[in-house]
């Protein structure tokens, strides 16, 4: 019987060096400077990322489904945020970072991770008390003020339709992509490219 932590190395060993900068899905946005310095109105990466900078530590939930997830629905080339890992974290070992932050949080080489562990502001909701106090609406998908999560998350699904329908797993979500039409799927795209834009100027 093998642990979390004997699996990785396990996998480490098989994909290595590949693995470090395996993207399958052909993510290539730069990380957003907030990752750095927690500068973003969203309450969730704000705190979680201040979290980091102060003790070089967060939960395992925090790291995969508030800062990987958002990497990974909005783009984020793997092998930049895993970097990003590797400096801020002071759990950080290569073997065991790069697998769970490229493959578990970023899905970049389907050498394991069954589906991409993406995420909208209802699973952020569920999991913490953020949404409450942040001033992005969590139920808003596009939008003034809607929060950027939920956009993100349907532009993730539909750009990577091709990769990811024939998932089994991704069945439910692609039946909820599927009740979305033209005009709302034109609206969400246009959405994640204004988040994508705010990111770059620093106004998230
Ligand atoms: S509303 Fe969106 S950005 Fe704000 S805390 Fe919730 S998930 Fe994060």
């Amino acid at each position: 019987m093998l642990g979390w932590r004997e699996f990785l190395r396990h996998v480490y060993r098989q994909e290595m060096p590949d693995l470090a900068e395996a993207n399958q899905l052909g993510a290539n946005e730069a990380l957003p400077d907030f990752y750095w310095d927690g500068d973003t109105d969203m309450a969730c990466l704000s705190d979680v990322v201040d979290g980091v900078r102060q003790r070089g530590y967060s939960h395992h939930i925090e790291r995969l489904m508030i800062l990987a997830n958002f990497g990974l629905i909005y783009g984020v080339e793997p092998a930049q945020l895993n970097r990003w890992f590797h400096a801020g974290y002071v759990d950080a070992f290569h073997w065991v970072t790069t697998p769970n932050v490229v493959e578990m949080g970023l899905y970049g080489a389907g050498v394991f991770a069954t589906k991409p562990y993406a995420s909208s502001a209802n699973y952020v909701d569920k999991m913490s008390d953020y949404c409450s106090g942040c001033p992005y609406y969590k139920t808003k998908t596009t939008g003034d003020g809607a929060c950027p999560f939920n956009a993100l998350y349907w532009d993730f699904l539909d750009r990577n339709e091709d990769t990811l329908r024939s998932n089994h797993r991704m069945g439910l979500m692609y039946s909820h992509v599927d009740n979305k039409d033209d005009e709302e799927l034109a609206e969400i795209r246009e959405r994640a490219e204004e988040i994508r834009k705010m990111a770059e100027a620093g106004e998230l």
